[in-house]
């Protein structure tokens, strides 16, 4: 339960790196070993949707870097998604399902980043950047799993 690891991924901000940053974080996260499968799926989908706001909103100009932090503490696992790009001028409207600055889009990211974490920050300075901070534990501990004969 205890066990504390952490790590950061740093890339640049094109679509080739979305699988990357996805695959890479549910590999981490795997660590904790009551997440299922589909925990893992809704892991990898989060930062999907993360980092793709990162590609798609992120930047003016290419060659702009996404950092990703992820680290596990006492069973949960915390993901830090960040750039220094143009910035989010109103965040809590930025959050609202369908809200989206790309009228091709659906504006649903920040809502499955919500709905699929248990806890979800978003800060930004315009023209400073974006952080995203999500948190996920498992729905149920390995000794709930056991009772259960999972
Ligand atoms: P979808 O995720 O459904 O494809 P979307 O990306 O527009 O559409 P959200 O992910 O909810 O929807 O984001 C809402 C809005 O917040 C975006 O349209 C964009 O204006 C802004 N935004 C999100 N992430 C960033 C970012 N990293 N940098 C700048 N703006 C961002
Ligand atoms: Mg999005």
């Amino acid at each position: 339960m205890g066990t504390t690891n952490h790590m950061t991924l740093e890339f640049p901000a094109i679509a080739q790196n979305v699988e990357f940053a996805r695959v890479a974080v549910a590999c981490f996260a795997s660590q904790i070993d009551s997440f299922t499968m589909e925990e893992i799926d809704d892991i990898k989908l989060i930062v999907s949707e993360a980092v793709s706001n990162v590609v798609l909103h992120g930047y003016d100009n290419p060659g702009g870097l996404v950092r990703v932090h992820g680290s596990i503490e006492d069973g949960i696992l915390t993901i830090t998604v960040e750039d220094t790009g143009r910035g989010i001028p109103d965040v809590e409207q930025a959050r609202q399902p369908a809200f989206t600055t790309s009228p091709d889009r659906m504006g649903m990211g920040f809502t499955i980043m919500e709905a699929l974490s248990d806890q979800l920050d978003v800060t930004s300075r315009p023209g400073a950047g974006v952080r995203v901070t999500m948190k996920k534990a498992p729905r149920m501990t390995g000794s709930e799993e056991h009772e259960r004969g999972a």
